[in-house]
């Protein structure tokens, strides 16, 4: 059965991602999933969670947050983002039409961008 669906998002903790940082958000190029996890985990500071469980407070801090943030679907995020900049849904490289949280549309224009 699919998960049920939080006002048209994944889930209540995409939703909730979304209101909070990323709406208003705009771009000038394409981003994925990736993009939006680091810059809401930058901005929140807790990037480097691993290394910041030296104390009972952080330690709590950081399952609260990695039980929330593991359930936001990131590329959804970065979908919207990418809509509501008005980037066009296509290959960075090559134009062809993708998906709006991919960056490229084949390993060959992923491995032609890293160049
Ligand atoms: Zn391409």
């Amino acid at each position: 059965m699919a998960q049920e669906k939080y006002n048209g998002w994944t889930n209540y903790e995409t939703w909730k991602s979304y209101m909070e940082f990323f709406d208003g958000y705009r771009v000038d190029e394409r981003i994925d999933g990736d993009y939006c996890y680091d810059r809401l985990t930058e901005y929140l500071g807790t990037h480097d969670y691993a290394y910041m469980e030296d104390n009972f407070k952080d330690r709590l801090a950081n399952r609260l947050f990695t039980e929330f943030v593991d359930k936001v679907n990131f590329d959804e995020i970065a979908d919207s983002v990418n809509e509501m900049s008005g980037i066009e849904n296509e290959c960075q490289m090559c134009g062809k039409p993708i998906d709006y949280n991919q960056l490229v549309c084949s390993s060959i224009c992923h491995e032609a961008s890293m160049r």
